[in-house]
């Protein structure tokens, strides 16, 4: 198979040839035809995270070996079958659930594959949609995508499930109460979408980019707050009529967190899902007299992705802006991504689509 693999952390992709993966036991070899430029890709690229304090966490210390078909927003087809694999056929197209784990633990037989301790997510811990080829380790990762735009059905797989996943931690909320979103890229604009099909009105987009604010504000937010220089926390505030219950950061860097944190009120909770980097202080006293809740969240349940594909299917989830990109341009779209250039979503789409 060829791949667009990172050879080198933080150098160039570089298009090489990789056995074909043959599936064995219950594994499913699928043809890719789509996958999502996600932010994360990134991080793996680079191969760091940004730990705040000048720690860093070098994803060559948790188990990530180069060269790596990044990639974990995969639609393809189906190609092969292991001896063990059941009930799906060849040809089919189908979403691939890359967060998978263990397989045998009590999180992953629950279909909460992403909670397991020893995590083998696929286009990060083995190789994932940059490629012609890919392989899912069980039958059941596999989503039907149904009638669904399979470059759109590819983004659900992480940035659909990550908003989705964020959204149930605040929820529920009363449609009229304000709920904040820091970050109006990718994930920023699939969580209005989500939000709207869930009939929440009153959502406040948070970015330091002017043209991602118009962007949220088209895609039906009710108020957009510049998010760069001082002053951020006041103008969440005033914009929402006073100190906020729900936000949620999908930015997640030192300011953005500290901005949002400031912004609490009483009872209030921050979910935390960017992956941005930094570090976060807590004034002790006030997170229990404020009865304050920080909570992370990564990614989100194969459960989760079937839902979200059920709720897309009826009809109420609206498109978000997805740039379709050759596969071969993959480097390319990695740095226009890096370079903040993207409004939405670029999905790479394979010769074989
Ligand atoms: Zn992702
Ligand atoms: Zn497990």
């Amino acid at each position: 198979m060829r791949a667009w693999a990172v050879v080198e952390n933080a150098a160039p992709l570089r298009e090489i040839e990789l056995p074909t993966p043959e599936p064995a036991g219950t594994q499913v070899l699928l043809e890719v035809t789509h996958c999502g430029v996600c932010h994360s890709d990134l991080h793996v690229w680079e191969g760091r995270y940004d730990l705040g304090g000048g720690r860093v966490m070098n994803l060559k210390d948790r188990g990530v070996t180069l060269p790596l078909a990044m990639g974990h927003e995969i639609v393809g087809r189906v190609a092969k079958l292991g001896p063990e694999a059941s009930g799906v056929a060849v040809g089919a197209r189908r979403i691939v659930y890359p967060w998978v784990g263990c397989g045998t633990c009590q999180a992953c037989l629950a279909d909460e594959d992403n909670m397991c301790l020893t995590p083998r997510s696929i286009g990060i811990f083995q190789h994932g949609g940059y490629a012609t080829h890919v392989l899912a380790p069980h039958p059941r990762h596999l989503v039907d995508p149904g009638t669904l735009d399979p470059a759109l059905a590819a983004t659900y797989a992480c940035s659909g499930i990550t908003v989705f996943s964020a959204v149930k931690k605040v929820m529920p909320l009363p449609p009229e109460e304000p709920l904040v979103l820091v970050g109006a890229g990718g994930l920023g604009l699939s969580a209005l979408a989500l939000l709207r099909a869930l009939g929440h009105r009153a959502t406040i987009v948070v970015d330091i980019s002017a043209e991602k604010r118009a962007a949220a504000l088209a895609a039906g937010a009710a108020k957009a707050v510049d998010g760069a220089g001082e002053g951020v926390t006041a103008r969440i505030v005033e914009a929402a009529g006073g100190p906020v219950g729900a936000i949620i950061d999908l930015v997640n860097g030192t300011a953005s967190a500290a901005a949002a944190f400031e912004a609490l009120r009483k009872g209030g909770r921050l979910v935390q899902v960017g992956l941005f980097g930094g570090e976060l202080r807590l004034p002790l006293p006030l997170m229990a007299m404020r009865a304050l809740t920080v909570q992370g969240s990564y990614v989100g349940t194969l459960k989760d992705l079937r839902e979200l594909v059920r709720i897309a299917q009826g009809g109420a989830l609206p498109a978000f802006p997805i740039t379709e990109v050759p596969m071969p341009q993959a480097d390319a779209a990695l740095t226009r991504l890096r370079e903040g250039r993207v409004t939405g979503r670029l999905v790479l789409r394979a010769e074989a689509a």
